[in-house]
């Protein structure tokens, strides 16, 4: 049997059946979507040097172009005098396999657990956070060491709400699905739960989205850290 022969009945199939069909072929011939982060590299740059290109070294805006190495621009740093390019310092640079990142963000966004890929973009997260819990004392303690802003809410004198938003419901729902979602890795290492906790936080945060949209900017929030205090604001600021 030819693929002709194999062909000849594809017309026979309803559209549905027509396209899987055609998308398991692909995925087989083409298992790794090498193109997908190339793609990306624009938007990733466009998010990281958002206020300007500035050296992701030292913070000058003071570099100038340099050639090009494996098709991607270089500058060098009139500053600090070290080169770097759009990927520089993010967790997709210095791998030889970019495309395979893909993967892991997409795993990520199914739930599959990767302690060390949450480890790389927690530190992108952002830190407003008010601490909202109920009259427990030792969260109030907690609050003062972290110096994070604290509102307790006494749901035993009847009260459920504090300015309007911050809801003892909300918290209790948001930890009913945190719970749920912690349940497939049985149980995790105290160290790594602000990994988790920002790993779910990002899945809350982005949850509205499809699983491409997520794992999209999942990708570009790894890769924002970037710069966006350049010497020239510090020095005006
Ligand atoms: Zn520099």
């Amino acid at each position: 049997m030819d693929w002709k022969a194999v062909y000849g009945n594809f017309s026979d199939l309803p559209k549905s059946e027509q396209h899987s069909l055609f998308q398991a072929i692909k995925d087989t011939l083409f298992p790794e979507p090498k193109e997908d982060i190339a793609n990306m590299v624009g938007e990733i740059r466009e998010v990281r040097f958002s206020n300007g290109l500035a050296c992701v070294h030292c913070g000058s805006v003071n570099n100038k172009r340099n050639g090009k190495y494996r098709s991607r621009q270089r500058y060098i740093c009139k500053g600090c005098g070290k080169s770097f390019n759009d990927m520089t310092e993010s967790p997709i640079s210095g791998t030889h396999y970019p495309h395979k990142w893909l993967k892991y963000f997409q795993m990520m966004v199914d739930g599959v657990t990767l302690p060390k890929i949450a480890e790389e973009l927690e530190r992108c997260f952002e830190k407003e956070v008010v601490l909202c819990t109920d009259s427990a004392t030792n969260y109030k303690a907690f609050a003062k060491q972290k110096g994070i802003p604290h509102e307790m809410i006494n749901a035993s004198k009847g009260i459920h709400v504090k300015k309007g938003v911050f809801h003892i419901k909300h918290v209790n729902s948001y930890h009913q699905r945190l719970k749920k979602w912690m349940e497939r890795f049985n149980g995790v290492a105290t160290k790594y739960m602000d990994n988790y906790l920002s790993w779910f936080r990002f899945l809350e945060l982005h949850k509205q989205l499809n699983k491409n949209l997520r794992k999209r900017n999942m990708v570009l929030e790894s890769c924002k850290k970037a710069n966006f205090m350049t010497v020239g604001m510090f020095k005006t600021g």
